[in-house]
């Protein structure tokens, strides 16, 4: 019988383990780990039993949190192959270069390690319904894991999540809520919501399951690295682990894991973590280089890479820092481009086509190796964290495709005009017109970028409000985003113009403002416009009111 307690990461007091437990009873500590006692397990029999069960992550469940393995929801996770690298390894000048392949899960990410540890234990709880915010993988993988396990899933998604990943959520049943706000924005907003509505919020990194899944790549690799290096007969750890990261849930469970073994006696060292953040968005990065241990959290990541948008690490970073004092590390920034970079040039070299995400995880490596960090001769792992769905336009250079226009020289009867003509304004017509109209140049153009690489979003600019009414009168689009602080005709002017005047108030109206509102103003807006974001505050009462009777 397995024997598992939690461990405050910070008195060190144990309970039994708990699954609804959301911190230290005695000093308030969110971070518990769990703890195996393995004393009672012949570990070179369990090791000879573990080649030859199923394949999935559960061939490890005697170190995972999970009482009755008859709980466990499973799609075959786990176990995803440890590819060497050749051509990028040589070009690198890397003689032992591997990629986790975690691309090769059940829904294309690593995320389904969470998935599958938190559904199994949500199902040993008997929770019935949960409420997560996510980037995208997550929101995918718990839907998969959801419907399997019966677990109704509502998934709150910020501004940047690509369309692609809501739908592929949608299609499992998950209740997609799009918020426009950053992530940690949505998180809040989710956590409320699951508070207002009394349903089980999943709490990420500060969960068991999360960590404790995130563990078994470590199991995996070492196993993986055993048979490469010592033909089976003793597991090895590698010299560096890497990864893009977010909130840090990887490297956190890869660390704990190879923690773990070091204590069992199955490796004889820790490898180094290498941390890999999109520049936009790298509070870890930043408090590392200035030698801190509490990261200042980014209030408005610049980043398009979605999957990567934590802008405030919390505890986390403390935990990656502390790793990185004891046994090695490094942190690193990498820009979009960088990672576009990396993607394309791993795709062509390697065959292997990742997300945005793990370009980052590759673009970090090419930084380290160039810096002299990493050296020839070490055994390199980098998390390949995930697989790009469709492949979003902007890895792609501008002249990525070839048109060739036969339909001249076809024998198929010509196209009458006016069927042409109707055709383009039918697509037209799907085309979701945007105005955006706002004084800082640079802000206007991101919300620009992000917009536009959904692809079915036209938008236009103005930078004042003059101009922003001339815009929409001119172009007439479904949606105008508006600052309300702007030279001339200001934000407020602009709104009841566009509320008072006929012929134009079928427009939705967002607004995004730094302005402090007063009391009037606000009250002022809520009648006049359909959402109201204030940057770089806390979500407010309304929102989360609104969200709550929307769904009830
Ligand atoms: C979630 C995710 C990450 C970041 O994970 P953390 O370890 O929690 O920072 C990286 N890549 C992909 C593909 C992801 O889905
Ligand atoms: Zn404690």
């Amino acid at each position: 019988m397995k024997h598992v307690e939690l461990e405050c990461i910070n008195c060190h007091t144990r309970i039994p383990l708990s699954k609804t437990v959301a911190g230290c009873p005695s000093c308030g500590e969110v971070i518990l780990e769990a703890r195996y006692d393995l004393s009672t397990i012949d570990v070179v029999q369990w090791l000879r039993d573990m080649e030859n069960r199923p394949h999935s992550l559960w061939r490890f469940h005697e170190v995972l949190p999970i009482l009755n393995t008859e709980h466990i929801v499973s799609l075959g996770e786990g176990d995803t192959p440890l590819i060497q690298s050749r051509a990028l390894a040589a070009s690198l000048g890397l003689k032992h270069l591997y990629i986790k392949d975690e691309r090769q899960g059940p829904t294309a990410s690593f995320k389904d390690r969470q998935a599958t540890v938190a559904m199994s234990t949500l199902k040993e709880l008997g929770v019935e319904e949960i409420v997560v915010a996510s980037t995208g993988n997550v929101a995918i993988s718990y839907g998969a894991y959801g419907a399997r396990a019966g677990i109704k899933v509502w998934a709150f998604f910020p501004s940047l999540t690509p369309a692609e990943k809501m739908r592929e959520a949608a299609l499992y049943g998950v209740e997609v809520i799009k918020v426009t706000g950053t992530y940690d924005q949505t998180k809040e907003l989710a956590a409320r919501f699951a508070k207002r509505q009394g349903l089980f919020l999943d709490r990420g990194i500060k969960s068991v399951a999360a960590i404790e899944a995130m563990k078994t790549m470590a199991y995996e690799i070492a196993e993986q690295l055993g048979h490469i290096f010592n033909q089976g007969r003793r597991w090895r750890s590698p010299d560096w682990f890497i990864q893009g990261v977010s909130g840090g849930m990887g490297p956190i469970g890869a660390g704990k894991g190879f923690k773990e073994m070091f204590d069992f006696g199955l490796i004889d060292q820790m490898p180094k973590l290498a941390i890999v953040q999109s520049s936009g968005c790298a509070p870890m990065v930043e408090a590392y280089q200035r030698g801190q241990r509490i990261a200042t959290p980014v209030e408005d990541p610049q980043t398009v890479i979605a999957t990567l948008a934590t802008g405030n690490p919390g505890r986390a970073y403390e935990l990656l820092f502390d790793y990185a004092k004891e046994h090695g590390g490094a942190f690193v920034g990498v820009s979009d481009e960088e990672a576009f970079n990396a993607t394309r040039i791993v795709a062509r070299s390697d065959g292997i086509s990742v997300e945005p995400a793990a370009g980052v995880a590759f673009a970090g490596l090419f930084k380290l190796v160039q810096d002299g960090v990493i050296k020839p001769n070490d055994v390199v792992v980098v998390n390949c964290s995930g697989h790009t769905m469709a492949v979003e336009l902007q890895i792609l250079e501008e002249d990525w495709q070839r048109h060739l226009d036969v339909s001249n020289r076809a024998h198929s009867p010509t196209m009458p005009q006016e069927g042409l003509i109707s055709a383009i304004e039918q697509m037209d017509r799907q085309v979701k017109r945007i105005a955006v109209i706002e004084d800082n140049v640079d802000a206007a153009r991101l919300v620009k970028r992000v917009l536009e690489a959904r692809g079915a979003y036209e938008v236009h600019l103005a930078h004042d409000g003059e101009s922003g009414l001339e815009l929409v009168r001119r172009i007439r689009p479904e949606l105008v985003i508006t600052d309300l602080m702007m030279p001339g005709v200001d934000g407020f002017t602009l709104i009841s113009t566009l509320t008072t005047d006929p012929t134009l108030n079928d427009m939705q109206i967002v607004v995004v403002t730094a302005k402090e509102l007063t009391a009037r103003e606000r009250a002022w807006l809520k009648d006049q416009v359909d959402l109201l974001l204030q940057k770089g505050s806390a979500i407010d009462e309304d929102l989360v009111e609104m969200l709550v009777e929307k769904f009830e």
